[in-house]
């Protein structure tokens, strides 16, 4: 197979945008990336629990923290995303969680900690910090900017 290679000589991206590896979500994150952020160039790095590869990394050669360092660095992105989702599995799951609420007041607490890691490195970038909760009897996924 061939296909076109849309940026040529482009080496520059308009954010970092971390999620978590499970397919139950990344195709959703992908969507609210381009259409509700509004951002077309991104990197897209995925690790267990997104958030939670951060908050767990010791220095700055942990891999996390390459997976931000490597677009700031060298695609200049200005925007990191952070994407953490509910019922996630690196977590343990809703399972462990009385309620969403609760579990929800959980993630915004990870993904919060994940940020102030960052911003001591990177205190420039702008940060966007987004729960994927299930909805709906879980029919849906609803993004909250938090
Ligand atoms: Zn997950």
């Amino acid at each position: 197979m061939k296909t076109r290679f849309s940026y040529k000589d482009i080496h520059h991206c308009d954010a970092v945008v971390l999620t978590c590896i499970d397919f139950r979500f990344w195709r959703e994150t992908l969507e609210f990336v381009e259409q509700e952020l509004g951002i077309k160039t991104f990197d897209f790095p995925s690790l267990p629990g997104s958030a939670k590869a951060i908050n767990e990394c010791l220095g700055e050669n942990d891999l996390a923290f390459q997976c931000i360092g490597v677009p700031c660095e060298l695609h200049h992105a200005k925007k990191i995303v952070i994407v953490n989702h509910e019922d996630c599995g690196a977590y343990g799951g809703s399972a462990k969680f009385e309620s969403s609420e609760e579990e929800q007041k959980f993630h915004e607490e990870e993904l919060e900690k994940a940020k102030a890691k960052l911003v001591d490195k990177y205190p420039e970038k702008e940060y966007i910090l987004v729960y994927a909760r299930l909805a709906d009897e879980k029919e849906n996924i609803e993004f909250l900017k938090i």
